[in-house]
């Protein structure tokens, strides 16, 4: 579910707020299937049932260690699975009056997640921010110890690490070094307003703006005009103005779709084939035919659309 900053209010209270730049709505975070549990669980009720070590190692096609590993592991105590996460994904919750983060997981508050995560999730840093969709560079703490731990570095350090000679050199490094592809993490989509149901939105915004009825109606240049960083992001993520186009069902350049004589041959060919004038409900959920609205928007009205297209001749001539 999409929630926004008011409804993190709401939840929270006023002083929490997302840690980093992020735009809305906030997709909250599925809560945890946890796989190992639910197969710890189904072996202790096997074992309950009288079944023995082998029984069960033949039902799962497993090893006996793997069964003994298991019993070992939930020392025999049925676990909770299914367990509710809190936050959102892509962002890091922030209690500005606390000073505090919290924990997706246990939805605890701290100055700094990465030692609560790892001590009492059994989780890497690295592997947190791969569950919550976080940049691997996105800290995990608060903002005073984030401010408090870049103070800490030595000065010469901070020198050399800002002197061109040393940013070259990284540069070239970081060409060399394969890096996993991160563009898509939710953090940087959230960051950018650019997640599918943040782009949704966005286009409908646009489709307003521009006085479009139908999403199929909206063109790219519409886009651009009414907003200009979303048609960068998407051109520069889909390569041409046509698969963008196809991607979200939009008009490919400024031209017309629904071209006059396209929608008129379209009322046409309905008249003809039904022999009976054509209504509202006709169109409806009819596939063939664009909506009464785009209809109303090209010609005035969709009275005004039925005259330009002759139809009372039309029908006339059909039932002579
Ligand atoms: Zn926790």
């Amino acid at each position: 579910m999409a929630d926004t900053l008011n409804d993190i209010h709401l939840a929270y209270g006023d002083s929490v707020y997302p840690l980093y730049k992020v735009i809305g709505p906030f997709m909250k975070n599925e809560p945890t299937k946890d796989e190992v549990a639910k197969f710890d669980n189904e072996i202790i009720e096997l074992k309950n049932n009288g079944k023995t070590h082998d029984e069960i190692r033949k039902i799962y096609k497993v090893g006996a260690s793997t069964v003994a590993k298991s019993l070992k592991r939930s020392g025999g105590k049925v676990q909770k699975t299914g367990k509710k996460t809190f936050g959102y994904i892509g962002m890091v919750l922030y209690d500005r009056a606390e000073d505090k983060v919290q924990c997706g997981i246990c939805g605890e508050w701290f100055r700094s997640l990465g030692n609560h995560v790892f001590q009492k999730h059994g989780m890497t840093a690295k592997e947190y921010k791969d569950r919550f969709g976080l940049y691997y560079k996105t800290a995990l703490c608060s903002k005073e110890v984030s401010k408090k731990r870049s103070e800490a570095i030595p000065e010469q350090f901070v020198k050399y690490r800002k002197s061109k000679k040393h940013i070259e050199e990284l540069v070239v490094a970081n060409k060399k070094r394969k890096k996993p592809h991160r563009c898509g993490v939710m953090q940087g989509k959230n960051k950018h307003g650019l997640c599918d149901e943040q782009i949704k939105k966005r286009l409908l915004v646009v489709r307003n703006m521009s006085n479009k009825v139908e999403m199929s109606d909206v063109t790219i240049s519409d886009v651009h005009k009414y907003d200009s960083p979303l048609h960068m992001h998407l051109i520069s993520k889909y390569g041409k103005v046509k698969s963008v186009a196809e991607r979200f069902n939009l008009l490919a350049g400024g031209r017309i779709k629904h071209q006059e004589i396209d929608l008129i041959s379209k009322l046409r060919t309905f008249v003809l084939k039904n022999k009976k004038m054509i209504k509202t409900k006709d169109v409806d959920g009819n596939p063939n035919i664009p909506s009464v609205g785009t209809y109303q928007l090209r010609f005035g009205s969709w009275r005004r659309a039925k005259m330009m297209a002759g139809l009372d001749q039309l029908l006339a001539e059909v039932k002579a």
